[in-house]
């Protein structure tokens, strides 16, 4: 008898028949003797559909009210897998967020959980099976609150860790970790084992079949995940240590994500200080700057800064700019169709070449690069985001992952 959190995500919980089939995965398991805390996803396409519902109130929906709009996709389908389970005989009961508690700490629409209260669900796990909802939790003060976009699977991390269980593992509509997006990249191949770094790297890049929040918790407190498909019985992929791994590829994967914009101050003044100057206060707006550039300046007094935010902060940030009375530049231009194109890998570290080997393979193609940045075991470029998937496909076929 193992104790062990299972995860189902939108697609896989997304219409009756899916439920009823994610519900004799469940009884398999349960047949076997196990204890097990399932967390669920809203249904697909739910969560867009409520956030959509609030847009038509407004734009500027209250977000302790979106947070308890947002929360109800995820009790849906407790209730509905919850009681397919008990249609199939089994012992089943959901829990609300409040009700067992999952406490959490942060803004509304952004927070992290904290803690869970693990003795009623302990004590039930004797009888049968808990049902829960990823995405949320209940802050101190005894609002609901949400967690962040595919906030479910840092959900199922929170419950493998909290509740110590011998396994954390998330069913999703792909058949585990790929070389690439397998949706876009057909070529893609699936990945039987990866470091929990290079998840994280390939997650925050845009890898969406983990959130990177809940891979650095799982990091952090070293919980294996294992992603696997809830349509076939295909082994999944195991996240874990990297020591266990032996790498035989300097390039594990490429990612990719189009929510980036690109913002030029042309002519600024070049004195100690301006960077600061004009970065304070994008700090303080909590906008996140990703790469920056900076031209060197001929005479030493002008020069160009170049940087990238989310797409969605570009408004915000060009009125920040503008408004920045301690800054002096000639003219502001913006890019907001690029995207970030990025390899990953822990045996990059060891291999020579990389960099060069990825802006030739692109400038061969005619794809200009905007912006770079690297890390250890990443490097990353901004491009015209038309050509995210030509380039993505080439950098795929050139590290030989195809
Ligand atoms: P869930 O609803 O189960 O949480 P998501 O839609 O959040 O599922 O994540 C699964 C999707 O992630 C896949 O359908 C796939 O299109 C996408 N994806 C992007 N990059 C990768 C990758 N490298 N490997 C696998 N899937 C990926
Ligand atoms: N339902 C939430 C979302 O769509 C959380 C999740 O599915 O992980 O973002
Ligand atoms: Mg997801």
């Amino acid at each position: 008898m193992v104790k062990k959190v299972l995860k189902f995500g939108g697609t896989s919980v997304g219409t009756i028949e899916r439920i009823q089939h994610v519900a004799k995965i469940i009884k398999k398991e349960y047949d076997l003797g196990n204890k097990l805390i399932v967390v669920v996803s809203a249904m697909a396409g739910k969560t867009n559909e409520l956030i959509d519902l609030s847009n038509q109130i407004s734009e500027n929906f209250d977000k302790r009210e979106l947070d308890v709009l947002l929360s109800s996709g995820e009790q849906v389908t407790c209730a509905l897998l919850t009681a397919a389970l008990i249609k199939l005989k089994i012992n089943s009961k959901s829990w609300l967020n409040w009700q067992i508690p999952i406490l959490t700490d942060g803004d509304h629409n952004n927070s992290r959980i904290v803690n869970i209260n693990v003795s009623k669900i302990n004590q039930y796990l004797n009888e049968g099976v808990a049902v829960v909802p990823g995405f949320q939790g209940i802050s101190k003060n005894g609002d609901i609150t949400t967690i962040g976009r595919g906030g479910s699977d840092a959900s199922a991390v929170a419950f493998a860790k909290l509740f110590d269980t011998d396994s954390c593992e998330i069913y999703t509509d792909v058949d585990g970790v790929f070389s690439s997006d397998p949706n876009k990249i057909p070529v893609a191949k699936k990945i039987d084992k990866i470091s929990y770094e290079e998840m994280l790297e390939l997650s925050s890049l845009g890898a969406k079949v983990m959130q990177p929040s809940a891979v650095q918790t799982a990091m952090m407190y070293d919980i294996p995940l294992q992603v696997r498909s809830t349509f076939t019985d295909r082994k999944g992929t195991k996240i874990f240590d990297q020591q266990n791994i032996d790498y035989t590829k300097s390039v594990t994967g490429v990612a990719y994500s189009k929510d980036d914009a690109k913002i030029t101050l042309l002519g600024v003044e070049d004195r100690p200080g301006v960077a600061a100057n004009i970065f304070e206060p994008l700090n303080k707006a909590q906008i996140n700057v990703d790469m920056v550039i900076q031209n060197v300046s001929s005479d030493q007094k002008i020069t160009d800064i170049t940087f990238t935010i989310k797409r969605d902060d570009l408004i915000k940030t060009k009125e920040i700019l503008q408004k920045n009375k301690n800054i002096k530049y000639e003219s502001i231009t913006h890019n907001a169709n690029v995207a970030k194109v990025s390899i990953v890998g822990a045996g990059m570290v060891s291999t020579p070449g990389i960099t060069y080997k990825m802006f030739k393979a692109l400038a061969d193609d005619k794809i200009n690069i905007l912006a770079i940045s690297t890390s250890e075991i990443k490097l990353s470029v901004i491009i015209e985001e038309e050509n995210t998937l030509r380039a993505v496909k080439k950098l795929h076929t050139i590290f030989e992952l195809d």
